[in-house]
């Protein structure tokens, strides 16, 4: 029976990475049905919304979305539309996984699942200038905001994903020396949890910075990563980095009622609209829908054909040292998926 999902492609690179997606999930038959949304900078342009309500009621009837990157303007404009779609469908788990197919990197063995808290901390967008004298903006605050019931139930899913997936290790990586009240909660959480899983998953504690160093130095020493939202969305970059970089990585966004799958890059401006952007990451997201979707050995034929053709190094875009373009790295993804 065919499904459909949500397909938001974009702005940027978005549409380009989209459609090669799609085109490589027809291609292995994934019998998806596809409801085309606008969100972002082309909703903006098309009906002066950045997530027009039809976008919404989409998602609300599909409960599932694979989403291209959305452009945020930088301090000023409308609030981030992905941390907006995030909070209205409660999706608070965002999976980045980060493992190792290229060879020739500085690191051969990087196979790290980084759990990130998708719906609080300091992306709650409470925030507000403060007028001293004749300055209004003589200074601004933002404010974090850890619950127990948010940490709970993140830390929670990452323990979870550990035992499910047969890994070993969870680090709750934090700044409670510092942040003793929001960051202490998330800690003093985690460390109850630990405690209830401690038979087949071993916890350990890292401040984040120490752990920024460490995943750099001796990535393979990690495993699974909990975090909250800040120190997740820049580890996420930073282990991106360790497997080759942004084109690669992809993400997923769960609630309890929706899930949105992603790319962890953005929408990449600096080559938006040369058709030369690495779809690997948006395809990998697709993947992760399909495991979500119940269709794992679909999902495996496809990775194992992008995998392969990443290895190969003939075709693949100039990220990753090629000179292919999109289509031509998604043609070449596609007849690996016909001989395997
Ligand atoms: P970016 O991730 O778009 O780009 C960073 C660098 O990585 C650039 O040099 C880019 O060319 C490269 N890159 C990224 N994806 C690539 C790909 N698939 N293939 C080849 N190279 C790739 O980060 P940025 O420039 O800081 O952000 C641009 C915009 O994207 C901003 O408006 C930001 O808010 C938005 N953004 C959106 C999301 C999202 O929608 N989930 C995530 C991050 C950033």
């Amino acid at each position: 029976m065919s499904r459909t999902v949500t397909l938001i492609p974009g702005d940027g690179i978005g549409p380009s990475i989209t459609d090669a997606t799609v085109r490589l999930l027809d291609a292995a038959r994934a019998n998806i049905t596809w409801d085309r949304q606008l969100a972002g900078a082309a909703a903006v342009a098309a009906v002066n919304d950045p997530i027009p309500e039809a976008t919404l009621d989409s998602i609300r009837r599909t409960k599932i979305a694979l989403k291209g990157p959305l452009e945020t303007a930088v301090g000023k404009g409308f609030r981030s539309i992905n941390v907006a779609l995030r909070q209205t469908f409660d999706l608070y788990a965002n999976i980045r996984p980060a493992k190792t197919v290229l060879t020739g990197l500085k690191f051969s063995d990087v196979d790290i699942v980084l759990v990130r808290e998708n719906t609080e901390g300091l992306y709650i967008g409470i925030e507000n200038y403060v007028k001293i004298g004749d300055d209004p903006h003589a200074a601004a605050q933002s404010m974090a905001v850890v619950t127990r019931f948010g940490a709970d139930r993140i830390i929670r899913y990452a323990f979870e994903y550990a035992k499910a997936h047969g890994r070993k290790k969870v680090t709750l990586v934090h700044k409670a020396n510092i942040l003793k009240y929001s960051q202490g909660l998330f800690l003093e959480t985690g460390r109850m949890i630990a405690q209830e899983y401690a038979d087949t998953v071993t916890c350990e504690e890292k401040i984040v910075d120490a752990c920024a160093m460490e995943l750099v130095m001796r990535p393979e020493r990690f495993d699974v990563i909990v975090t909250t939202n800040l120190f997740g969305d820049i580890l996420s970059d930073l282990t991106s980095g360790l497997v080759g970089g942004l084109g690669l990585t992809p993400g997923a966004n769960i609630g309890k009622g929706a899930a949105i799958f992603e790319a962890v890059h953005g929408t990449a401006p600096d080559i938006a609209g040369r058709g030369i952007a690495n779809p690997t990451a948006v395809m990998l997201a697709a993947c992760q829908m399909l495991d979500h979707m119940g269709e794992g050995a679909l999902s495996q034929r496809i990775k194992t054909a992008i995998e392969q053709t990443l290895l190969e190094r003939k075709t693949v875009t100039g990220d990753v040292g090629g000179t292919a373009t999109t289509d031509q790295f998604t043609d070449a993804v596609i007849a690996r998926l016909g001989r395997g």
